[in-house]
This record gives structure tokens, C-alpha cells and sequence, in this order.
């Protein structure tokens, strides 16, 4: 099982992706954690996109591209990966369709996490102090939330299409959101 996790910054993505690993055995790829990894280890990679990732804006296809390739292409995570951050846009969707299909495999449900541009803020201001991200700022992360409804609404219905798509309330409990995502996880394997 591949699932795909959906939604603004800050809607939770990364908390609920920790939740689904541990209780379905899957593999959390977030492209923004290996973004910033590399970052971290000051990788020529690393260097060449710090400005990108601090000013909000999205790194080039080709890049995350490779990234999750590496991933898909392990017969470690395969058919068993939790997609966090990735796809962004319809171009994404649809690299990720092709390179899952390369390898024999595809999407088996995408949550959509919805929460209000007033929460995201709210939880960024309350990640930065704990996360202490660069790109945690309240203007970067507006910024993001702007990119993010420009491109996500092709990618939602480029799932609606094939009838992957299920929406999660992201304002309620973390608890609740969790429960909700276990329950829908259920009702695919059955
Ligand atoms: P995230 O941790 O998912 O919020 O991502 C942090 C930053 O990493 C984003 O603002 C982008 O600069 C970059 N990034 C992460 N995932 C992608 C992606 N799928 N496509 C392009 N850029 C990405």
C-alpha cells in the first residue's frame, strides 16, 4: 500500500505521516526532511537550494524528482511508502504516476488534510519554536500557503478523477485526525 498525505504547511502532514508509520509498517518519504538534510550536511545539492527552501518557493521537479526515485526504486519501501510533501503540483502527480508504475506499483489512497490559513499560522508559530525551521517564518509560511492554492487544487482533482481522494478535517484533535486516518487506511486493506 502507497498513500499519499496532502495539504497545506502546517496542516499536520508530517505528525499524522509519524502516526500511519507506526501503526500500518509503512515508510514516511517527506521530500522537505531530505531537502533539508541535505542541506544540513552541506551537500553541493544542499547549497543550491537553501535560498529556494528559505524563501518559500518550490524546488525544481528535477530535483525532488531524483529524490524520490531513489526511494521508489528500493525494494525496501516497496509498496509501502507514505508520501509526504510530494506531489505538489499536477506535473509531480503525474512524474509520480509514471515512476510508480516503472517500478510496479501506485497510489492506493491520497488524505487531504484541510486546515484554515488562521491554523496554519498559528501551528507554524507554534513549530518554529520547536522545529526552529528557517522557512518558519509567518511571511515565508503565507508565502507557502499562497503556492500551495495556486497548484493544489489540480492535483486534488487530478485524484477526484480517479477516485483516490478522501478529505480529513485538519482543524479537529490530533487524536481524532489519527483515528480518521486509521479508519479510512481500514477501508482499503480491507
Ligand atoms: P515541507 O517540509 O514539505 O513543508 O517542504 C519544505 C520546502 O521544501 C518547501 O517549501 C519547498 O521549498 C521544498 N519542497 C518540499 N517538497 C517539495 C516538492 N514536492 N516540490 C518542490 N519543492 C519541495
Amino acid at each position: 500500500m502507497n498513500l499519499v498525505i496532502f495539504g497545506p504547511p502546517g496542516a499536520g502532514k508530517g505528525t499524522q505521516s509519524k502516526f500511519i508509520v507506526n501503526e500500518f509498517n509503512l515508510y514516511q518519504l517527506s521530500t522537505g526532511d531530505l531537502l533539508r538534510n541535505e542541506i544540513k550536511n552541506k551537500t553541493e545539492l544542499g547549497l543550491k537550494i537553501s535560498s529556494i527552501i528559505n524563501s518559500g518557493e518550490l524546488v525544481s521537479d528535477e530535483i525532488v524528482g531524483s529524490l524520490i526515485e531513489k526511494f521508489i526504486s528500493n525494494e525496501k519501501y516497496q509498496n509501502k511508502i507514505i508520501f509526504d510533501g510530494y506531489p505538489r503540483t499536477l506535473s509531480q502527480a503525474q512524474n509520480l504516476d509514471k515512476l510508480l508504475k516503472k517500478y510496479h506499483q501506485k497510489i492506493d489512497m491520497v488524505l487531504k488534510l484541510s486546515v484554515s490559513l488562521e491554523s496554519v499560522k498559528k501551528r507554524i508559530r507554534e513549530r518554529q519554536i520547536q522545529e526552529k525551521r528557517t522557512d518558519d517564518n509567518e511571511d515565508i509560511a503565507i508565502k507557502r500557503f499562497k503556492n500551495y492554492e495556486k497548484s493544489s487544487e489540480q492535483v486534488l482533482d487530478y485524484y477526484k478523477q480517479t477516485n483516490l481522494l478522501k478529505v480529513v478535517n485538519g482543524e479537529s484533535g490530533i487524536a481524532e485526525i489519527s483515528i480518521e486516518i486509521s479508519e479510512l487506511i481500514k477501508s482499503i486493506k480491507g
